[in-house]
């Protein structure tokens, strides 16, 4: 809950742009300016010539703690998503033990607590041990999640996924499919197939539904009709299935990466509005599992910059779209409220970018996976400051905790 005022941003949200100043205080936007003169005793980071966004929130990422603290751990997950830009994640359940239980939800929770540089949620299992055999006691587990989610695994069984979402909306809480069935000839018609299931649950029910990694241009597709219906439904894209193509990317991911053609339609559907949200799937692996084949990309440092080259640096979507994309779109996902915009009265965790030329190598990385197809590509798009209701948490190159204690060494006043 700090104070500080940035002076001389191109300030950009998901509604407006303008060049001007933004003060916190108390951890809150106070002022959002063409000129503010500088309190006394407020710390100011000077922003000329940078793009001032709100952070970005992640509605899903893998930060792999209990049980694959050689993968990555909630410090160094929680370092690597400052460096990203990042000050909201949403963790998926998928660990060892999994987020099955309010025990393991409270380890993660008091854990990254602890750490205190991003602010963690929780998806937590629908099923016990995602084995897909039995439900969790969503009841015990309700007030530590705000979604419910196999990822990783398809819900496959009808009545399972039909259970879960009576409860789920008793609860109050979304569903978040990985949709995905396996088995079939094609994996687009698997996609497909799970997205039609859980959009007739999701209107059976009412329960509200948010779908993971939307892939295939028809499962996109799908969930417009269903928008169109007006049923409470959600999807969001990666940023690797709406940049990369296999014909230029061969990288194990599941889902994995599309033909340029799928690409296409994908980004199509982002245009036209159908996609709510661009989350990273971040999934961080050692080198050890990269040479055994184990699908998953370390994507919360390059999000932005592959999505700021790849589409708005080619005129595909604007800033500002982007900028709904990962911070006011996510946010409303989740339910945080005042969220995602540069605004008064909203939170003060905000993001300063460059047009910089970066080079993804192996250093780049705060996360412990390095396992990208992006290592050797030149990206524009610099995160160069992360900062947590008014307090600086990542500055060019350095992350709080770790390079600093003490946000004033690096800015002036204070
Ligand atoms: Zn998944």
């Amino acid at each position: 809950m700090s104070d500080l005022l940035i002076k001389g941003a191109r300030i950009v949200d998901a509604g407006r742009e303008m060049a001007g100043d933004v003060l916190i205080a108390g951890g809150i936007i106070e002022e959002v300016s063409e000129e503010i003169p500088p309190p006394k005793g407020i710390p100011l980071l000077p922003a000329g010539g940078k793009f001032l966004l709100p952070a970005f929130v992640d509605l899903h990422a893998h930060f792999r703690d209990p049980g694959f603290p050689q993968k990555e751990d909630l410090l160094s997950g929680s370092r690597a998503a400052a460096h990203g830009g990042f000050t909201v994640v949403s963790l998926m359940p998928n660990t060892d033990p999994p987020c099955d239980s309010p025990e393991v939800a409270r380890y993660i929770l008091d854990k990254a607590r602890r750490i205190g540089l991003v602010e963690v949620h929780l998806v937590g299992a629908i099923t016990r041990g995602l084995r897909g055999e039995e439900l969790v006691d969503m009841e015990a587990l309700a007030p530590y999640v705000w979604a419910f989610s196999d990822d990783g695994h398809g819900v496959e069984d009808h009545r399972l996924m039909w259970e879960a979402a009576k409860r789920a909306r008793e609860l109050g809480k979304t569903i978040y499919p990985h949709p995905e069935f396996r088995g079939l000839p094609s994996r687009e018609l698997g996609e497909e197939l799970m997205v039609a299931r859980d959009l007739w649950i999701c209107r059976r029910t009412g329960a509200r539904f948010h779908m993971a990694h939307i892939s295939s241009p028809g499962a996109a597709e799908l969930v417009a009709l269903a928008k169109e219906k007006r049923l409470p439904v959600t999807c969001e894209a990666t940023p690797h299935h709406l940049c990369l193509s296999r014909e230029e990317a061969d990288h194990p991911v599941n889902p994995p990466i599309s033909t340029r053609e799928a690409v296409d339609a994908l980004v199509k559907g982002l245009v036209e509005g159908i996609i709510d949200a661009v989350a990273t799937d971040h999934a961080p692996h050692t080198d050890a599992d990269v040479a055994a084949g184990v699908p998953g990309i370390s994507g919360i440092e390059t999000a932005f910059p592959l999505l700021y080259t790849r589409l708005v640096k080619t005129g595909t979507i604007g800033l500002r779209t982007l900028s709904r994309l990962l911070s006011l779109g996510p946010a409303r996902i989740m339910g945080l409220r005042k969220r995602g915009l540069v605004r008064e009265g909203f939170v003060g965790d905000l993001v300063l970018v460059t047009e910089e030329e970066l080079e993804v190598t192996g250093d780049f990385f705060f996360s412990k996976g390095k396992n990208t197809p992006l290592l050797g590509w030149r990206l524009r798009g610099r995160v160069w400051a992360t900062i947590r209701e008014g307090e600086v948490i990542y500055l060019d190159g350095k992350v709080k905790g770790r390079d600093f204690d003490d946000h004033r060494q690096v800015i002036r006043g204070g």
